[in-house]
């Protein structure tokens, strides 16, 4: 058996009825739902775009089955336009949704795709490897763990109070990890005497020196200890934890989590460099005799077709579920080792990028013109251009181009960004130590074709 087959997914697909959690459970297609205001979209809540709905599918673990996959490509087909994105939180929205909004609901609600609870959509928001469980590098399995905190996000009452935005992560020390993107409460996997710990901080990421560790098994306490201590201290205003902070020092927050659990001291620690790269391409599980099998949606942009085909290829080689990836990209967890080239071959012939070779692979772009009323250029056709003129020249950074200030899809600064000014020009910044925002701007007003031949010049020295 694959050494995936007891994972997260499988187990929350079990769920039965009797099991859900109070408050409004979503536990069928039938039930109204009483879904509260923001502009964030969710699974139940549609927010509507230039070019139609948008509504968000927040994956457990980033993991979706392939039968789940199926129902998206179904649902953007038959009740939108057919555009599937791939999102840098690891999850899938569809785009251009039409008129019937409860119609798509109750079809991924029948999928098992909803939450446990009405309030559980907007707070479940846990982000894992997207090689948990499976990373040959790995201290810990995180998928269990994560399956408890995901279950007390959804169900208890005081946390249908956190924004939409309030997010966990939850981190196994695998080679395939996301360092940079804040979070606010995030926890990793580490060895304190010989025990396993969780080093943890907030506001913040992964690179960032831990405030404190926990022992393993308190990682779920620690969590809701951390949660209920910002509510019980936030202000209406104070969506984030990091608004919080402004006012009330870490201190605090620590004085008053050694009085619920054992603190343990952990100076010095840094979480380990992850390996650049591992989401594209064939690596293996350890020594199991399986691979996973990784490849970019261009742009975050999948149709019904590329995640159809891809869900065929989890099914007939893999053990039936795929995973979504903070780097916009697809993995196919548990194919047999002799099997990982034709997998590979397979999605690339489904149009997915699998080579980190292809510059295409190291551009992202927000919606653009064609679907956000704030964009200045429709900078995802913009990318497409600029990653023809890179294509060969050995450039790797990450370039980022974004409609407006924003920068919705950059969940971190790029090395690169591009900030369209007007349709198809764009002032180019550098990210830099210390610089707030996109960084040290370097150019104005460039045709992608100038921003092209600048980027193509530079050494691969600078960003
Ligand atoms: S970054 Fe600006 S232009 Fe791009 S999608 Fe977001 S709001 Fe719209």
């Amino acid at each position: 058996m694959p050494p995936d087959k007891a994972g997260i997914i499988p187990r929350l697909r079990q769920r039965s009825a009797s099991t859900l959690q109070p408050v409004m459970p979503v536990n069928s297609p039938q039930i109204p739902v009483a879904v509260r205001p923001s502009g964030c979209p969710g699974l139940l809540r549609i927010v509507q775009a230039l070019d139609g709905g948008i509504c968000r599918i927040k994956l457990a673990g980033g993991a979706i089955s392939t039968a789940q996959a199926r129902v998206v490509a179904d649902g953007a087909e038959r009740f939108a336009a057919g555009v599937i994105e791939a999102t840098n939180r690891a999850n899938l929205q569809i785009r251009g949704i039409g008129a019937d909004h409860s119609g798509l609901i109750d079809s991924l609600l029948a999928a098992g795709l909803g939450p446990t609870t009405v309030a559980g959509d907007d707070v479940r928001n846990l982000m894992l490897s997207p090689t948990a469980g499976i990373d040959r590098q790995r201290l810990v399995d995180t998928r269990p763990l994560a399956q408890q905190i995901l279950a007390t996000l959804q169900s208890h009452p005081r946390f249908a109070q956190l924004s939409a935005k309030f997010a966990v992560q939850l981190d196994g020390g695998e080679a395939l990890a996301m360092l940079d993107h804040h979070h606010d409460l995030w926890l990793s996997a580490c060895t304190l005497a010989g025990q396993p710990a969780l080093a943890f901080g907030v506001a913040g990421c992964l690179r960032d020196r831990p405030l404190a560790a926990v022992p393993l098994a308190q990682g779920h306490d620690l969590v809701v200890a951390v949660l209920e201590w910002f509510l019980d201290h936030a202000r209406p205003e104070h969506n984030r934890m990091r608004q919080l902070l402004v006012e009330t020092p870490v201190d605090k927050l620590l004085a008053d989590l050694a009085t619920r659990l054992p603190l343990l001291a952990i100076a010095d620690w840094q979480r380990a460099a992850p390996t650049a790269g591992l989401h594209l391409g064939t690596y293996p599980q350890g020594d199991s005799g399986y691979v996973y099998v990784g490849a970019a949606a261009p742009l975050g942009r999948l149709d019904p077709a590329k995640l159809r085909g891809a869900a065929h290829l989890a099914q007939a080689f893999g053990d039936g579920s795929l995973r979504l990836t903070p780097w916009q990209s697809l993995l196919l967890p548990n194919i047999r080792a002799e099997d990982g080239p034709q997998v590979l071959a397979a999605l690339e012939q489904l149009g997915l990028l699998g080579s980190a070779d292809q510059a295409l692979a190291h551009v992202i772009a927000c919606t653009g013109s064609p679907g956000c009323a704030k964009a200045q250029a429709d900078t995802k056709a913009d990318a497409v251009r600029l990653a023809a003129l890179l294509q060969g020249t050995e450039r790797c950074t990450e370039v980022h181009l974004s409609g407006c200030p924003r920068s919705c899809a950059a969940a971190h600064p790029a090395a690169v960004t591009l900030l369209a000014v007007a349709p198809g020009h764009y002032d180019l910044y550098f990210s830099a130590a210390g610089l707030p925002g996109f960084g040290a701007p370097h150019a104005r007003n460039l045709t992608i074709e100038a921003a092209g031949a600048l980027l193509g010049a530079r050494p691969r020295s600078h960003p």
